[in-house]
């Protein structure tokens, strides 16, 4: 019998308690990441919602930037979700001032574009590779503006906005799953890590 994955959940701020539950409950075994030393032996990663901006600044005063952006090139499973989307795209729109992202997923995402708090809804959602619909909760969240070459879109809303995008071992979406006990997509990202880890052994 293989080890549970290990998998990371970036703890600098934001929902880290929901996705380590599901981690958990899937058979993971979940690590609050808060030092640049446990990165190391991680299997994939989830970046939470909350405040990307602030997620940005802790994650230069923690020394976590350099090395986690030198992993998502060399390949660590990701998924972003929200404020964890936004810190995995490329590009912003509506960035504070001096604010950065971690990079990685070859797309636009708009900061705020659904308004402000009062704005947050909850939908159900086509994702494709999942068969019933996913339950979406949005919460100031971003919507994907741009979707380059290297990612593809996996979610769009009605009026046809990209809320979910992949790319290699990269996934991320706009939208909390966590809220509403929607457990596939995290399920995706373990399917990726297990494959990555089986690579890495052979
Ligand atoms: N609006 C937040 C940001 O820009 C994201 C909100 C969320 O993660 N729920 O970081």
């Amino acid at each position: 019998m293989t080890s549970a994955l290990r998998i990371g959940v970036l703890a600098l701020q934001g929902d880290v308690r929901e996705h380590a539950a599901i981690l958990t409950s899937l058979g993971a075994e979940a690590v609050a990441v808060r030092r640049p030393e446990q990165l190391a032996e991680l299997d994939g990663l989830v970046i939470p919602g909350g405040e990307s901006s602030v997620i940005d600044k802790l994650s230069r005063i923690f020394g976590l930037r350099d090395p986690l952006r030198a992993l998502i090139a060399e390949g660590l499973p990701v998924y972003g979700t929200c404020a964890g989307l936004i810190l995995l795209a490329d590009e912003i729109e509506g960035a504070i001032d001096g604010q950065l992202t971690f990079g990685g997923l070859d797309v636009t995402v708009a900061r705020n574009a659904f308004g402000g708090q009062v704005e947050s809804f909850e939908t159900e959602l086509q994702v494709e590779g999942i068969e019933d619909p996913v339950a979406a909760t949005f919460i100031r969240a971003p919507l994907i503006t741009r979707v380059g070459p290297k990612a593809r879109a996996i979610a769009a809303l009605a009026d046809g906005g990209v809320v979910a995008v992949e790319q290699g071992n990269l996934l991320g979406t706009s939208f909390h799953p966590e809220m509403n006990g929607e457990t596939r997509l995290h399920a995706r990202l373990l399917e990726v890590a297990e494959a990555r880890r089986a690579a890495l052994a052979a």
